[in-house]
C-alpha cells in the first residue's frame, strides 16, 4: 500500500486541520485521540511518511526509529500514566481495523484497561 498524502493524519501535520497537541520534536508529533477509549488516549505519530508500524519498521531510519520510540516512552511518562501502567496499541492492515494510514501508536491508560482483546 503507498502511502496516501490526504490522510487526516498527514493535514495534522501540515497543520490544515487542528489537534490537541501534546508533545512534538524532530520525529514525532502527540496528539489526544478524537474518541477517546480510556480517561488517557494519546496517539503518537512520526513525521515521515510511513503506511503503519510494518512500513516504519522496514523502511525507517535508524534515527527516525529511536527518535519515534523514545517519544513514546517520554509521552508516557509527562501524562503520568508509566507509573500506573499504559497500553500501546499498532494497528496494521485489515485484520487489525487500522483505519488511519499513517503509522501511529495508541498510548492508552488512567484505568485498569482489561484483558487485551475483548474476543
Ligand atoms: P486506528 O484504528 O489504529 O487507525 O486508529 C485511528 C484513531 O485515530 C482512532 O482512534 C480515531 O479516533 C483517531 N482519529 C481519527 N481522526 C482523528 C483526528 N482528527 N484527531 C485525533 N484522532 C483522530
Amino acid at each position: 500500500m503507498s502511502y496516501d498524502p490526504n490522510n487526516i493524519f498527514a493535514k495534522i501535520l501540515r497543520g490544515e486541520i487542528p489537534c490537541k497537541k501534546v508533545y512534538e520534536d524532530t520525529h514525532a508529533l502527540a496528539f489526544h485521540d478524537i474518541r477517546p477509549q480510556a480517561p488517557t488516549h494519546v496517539l503518537v505519530i512520526p513525521k515521515g511518511p510511513y503506511v503503519s508500524f510494518d512500513d516504519f519498521s522496514a523502511k525507517a531510519s535508524a534515527a527516525e526509529i529511536a527518535g519515534f520510540v523514545a517519544a513514546v516512552g517520554k509521552v508516557a511518562r509527562d501524562l503520568g500514566v508509566a507509573t500506573s501502567g499504559y497500553r500501546l496499541i499498532a494497528n496494521h492492515g485489515a485484520n487489525s481495523h487500522q483505519e488511519v494510514p499513517h503509522f501511529h501508536v495508541h498510548i492508552l491508560g488512567g484505568r485498569a484497561l482489561g484483558p487485551m482483546l475483548v474476543k
